[in-house]
């Protein structure tokens, strides 16, 4: 790690979308290709996936777990979604904030609401994806396979409400083709790394810069 990295203030990185609009897919890659970013592990009452893995996509917990994790304010923020509960764990995003690593959320509208109305919101940066077509969207729920025809009928009929939220967010982009969608999310992260505030190694910079004035006057 370099020094600009170590001092760097964190980015809470926000991806939402309607289910199938590829934000685990973008999420895994960007965690992949960019060491700073570590991912928040959600926490929810949702059975697992056949693929999916305890720890790794989440930890999957029970009812009364969820519900004690929340009277604890354990979680950073939390929401019912699909009939499930869901939230993100307050403890490791906090600590990857103090190492200045930057932190990838896979969350909801409402989650991205109430990670940037919390105490750490000046760190939050949102991105929400939008499908290149309803047609497209359904396809994708389609060949992802993981779902019953049912869950993927629930998701669809929720996907235009989580659409209605697209103008909550500071970037909103069209993931078409994966690769295009991929290198705007790169050039959305280096530019928000480029942030004044995020960049504490601004103030001595220009403090020595200053100093160098005064000498040669
Ligand atoms: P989400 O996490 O938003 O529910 P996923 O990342 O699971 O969505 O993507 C849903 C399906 O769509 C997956 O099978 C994925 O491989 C596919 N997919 C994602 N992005 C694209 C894209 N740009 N073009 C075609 N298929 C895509
Ligand atoms: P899935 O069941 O497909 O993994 O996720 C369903 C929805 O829940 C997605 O929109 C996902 O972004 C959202 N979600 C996952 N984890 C969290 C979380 O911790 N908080 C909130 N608010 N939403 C979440």
């Amino acid at each position: 790690m370099t020094a600009q990295t170590a001092d760097r203030r964190g980015i809470m990185f926000v991806l939402s979308s309607p289910s199938g609009a590829g934000k685990t897919t973008l999420a895994r890659r960007l965690l992949k290709r960019d060491a700073a970013f570590t991912l928040s592990v959600s926490a929810t009452t949702r059975p697992p996936r056949p693929k999916e893995i305890n720890g790794r996509d989440y930890f999957f917990v029970s009812v009364e777990e969820f519900n004690r994790m929340v009277a604890e304010r354990d979680l950073l923020e939390h929401a019912h979604v699909f009939g499930h509960d869901y939230g993100s764990p307050r403890a490791p995003v906090e600590a990857a904030i103090r190492d200045g690593r930057d932190v990838l959320f896979d969350v909801d509208w409402q989650g991205a609401q109430q990670l940037r109305n919390s105490d750490l919101g000046a760190l939050v940066t949102t991105v929400f994806l939008l499908p290149p077509s309803i047609a497209a969207l359904e396809a994708r729920l389609m060949t992802r396979a993981q779902d019953k025809p049912d869950v993927i009928e629930g998701r669809m009929a929720k996907a235009r409400s989580e659409i209605s939220h697209w103008a909550e967010y500071d970037y909103v982009l069209i993931n078409d083709n994966l690769d295009a969608c991929y290198s705007q999310i790169e050039t959305i992260v280096s530019t928000e790394r480029l942030r004044r505030d995020r960049q504490k190694w601004l103030q001595p910079h220009v403090d020595s810069l200053n100093r160098e004035f005064e000498e040669r006057s």
